[in-house]
């Protein structure tokens, strides 16, 4: 149990926790449910970058999904090595591709055919030979929420399967490219297997016929997208998810890379906000904290559900909404929740926080970003001090 109290009075609110316990957990459960084959975990780091939270993963072994230079600098500087490390994203920029091949990361994961004749271009130019692996959109309907899928022909990421062919043809041809992988994405929350299932075996079908043609395709990753509960979702279990994939994987000899981000750190991260009072408009309660959309934007930029819990409270409970003090409608962690009356003080958790929590946080409101703790084995630690009004103007001094 985290003495979430203790921590908010050593550390004031808002504040972000983390349980780095659960994190080695998770990392466990997932790198054993995939012990039948070879095998790479690389969390995806846009989901919590933080360097301690980084160092923890490295130790245990993880691997790091970048989708920027910065992000491959973070997975780098906290010890996680270079050969477990992937660059992907839609766009990337020449001196990102530069870098990340003079950096000897494990491959670059493509997503266009004008991305392939950048990085073979620059790879050229450097007299190196780039591994890479390409996005392919096996088109399947992940069944998830239509806005945040990601596996269907009509959104930009990845491409289609015979595009791809024609891709790893024209790879294989060139001096300075050497595909050894292949990647598919299906979006967050995964919740069906069946999906999974089937958009596995069509990739893994292409990696057949590629090997029919002497294209020895190495790595076979089937990105991120493992669900948590955030309320009472249906998830997919990381046994029956492995066991999915390698079903369709027969007669290859492929290591496995797997990309979780939210599975690895979700549910091990909690939000502290205090209340600083309520008030009632037109009949509406609203319990007002010192956190806000500018700290944890997912409320408000998804409608995400978060649960939360007014700490030592449980009288007087009434519908209320929580929000936050920015100047914005939208400024808000729960709607419409059964809430305990509270007095100024009172200590609020919001459960769920550590993935997609602080990495999205802004200054918005010359709001200064909250601190972050881990906890590990009882004992708590600072893995980034809270801002203050210094940091928010220091780059604009500079200019004046
Ligand atoms: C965002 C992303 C991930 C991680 O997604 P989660 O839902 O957090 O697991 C993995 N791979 C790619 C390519 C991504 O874009």
């Amino acid at each position: 149990m985290i003495d979430f109290k203790t921590l908010a009075d050593r550390y004031d609110t808002p504040l972000y926790v983390y349980d780095f316990d659960h994190i080695t957990e998770r990392y466990r459960e997932l790198k054993g449910a995939f012990s039948g084959k070879k095998s790479l975990i690389s969390y995806a780091v846009k989901a919590n970058s933080n360097l301690s939270l980084l160092t923890h993963l490295a130790e245990l072994g993880s691997g790091a999904d970048c989708v920027s230079i910065a992000e491959v600098r973070r997975a780098l500087m906290s010890g996680i090595p270079k050969y477990k490390i992937i660059f992907s994203g839609v766009g990337k920029r020449d001196d990102e591709i530069e870098e990340a091949l003079r950096e000897d990361i494990l491959l670059l994961n493509l997503e266009s055919e004008a991305e392939m004749e950048r990085v073979e271009k620059i790879a050229k130019e450097l007299g190196l030979q780039a591994r890479i692996s390409i996005r392919v959109n096996p088109n399947i309907d992940p069944k998830t929420h239509p806005y945040i899928s990601t596996g269907l022909h009509e959104n930009k990421f990845g491409v289609d399967i015979e595009t791809a062919k024609r891709m790893y043809i024209k790879a294989n041809n060139s001096k300075s490219l050497y595909p050894v992988g292949i990647h598919f994405h299906m979006g967050p929350q995964l919740t069906e297997l069946d999906p999974i299932r089937e958009a596995s075996q069509i990739v893994a079908d292409l990696v057949r016929s590629l090997k029919a043609i002497k294209i020895d395709i190495r790595f076979f990753d089937v990105g991120g997208g493992l669900g948590i509960v955030y309320d009472d979702e249906k998830t997919i279990a990381p046994y029956d998810y492995a066991q999915a994939i390698f079903s369709t994987l027969h007669g290859l000899d492929v290591t496995l890379i797997c990309e979780p981000g939210r599975f690895m750190v979700g549910n091990s991260g909690y939000f502290l906000t205090r209340v600083l009072y309520e008030k009632v408009n037109e009949g509406r309660r609203f319990v007002i904290v010192d956190g806000a959309m500018n700290d944890l934007l997912r409320p408000s930029l998804y409608n995400a559900f978060h649960k939360v819990e007014v700490l030592g409270k449980s009288e007087d409970v009434s519908e209320a909404d929580l929000v936050g003090p920015v100047c914005e409608s939208g400024d808000f962690f729960a709607k419409r929740r059964a809430l305990p009356a509270t007095e100024p003080g009172d200590l609020v958790v919001v459960y769920s926080a550590g993935a997609y929590g602080f990495v999205m946080a802004s200054n918005y409101n010359s709001r200064p970003r909250p601190a972050e703790v881990a906890v590990t084995e009882g004992k708590e630690r600072c893995i980034r001090v809270r801002e203050s009004f210094e940091d928010l103007v220091r780059l604009e001094k500079m200019c004046l």
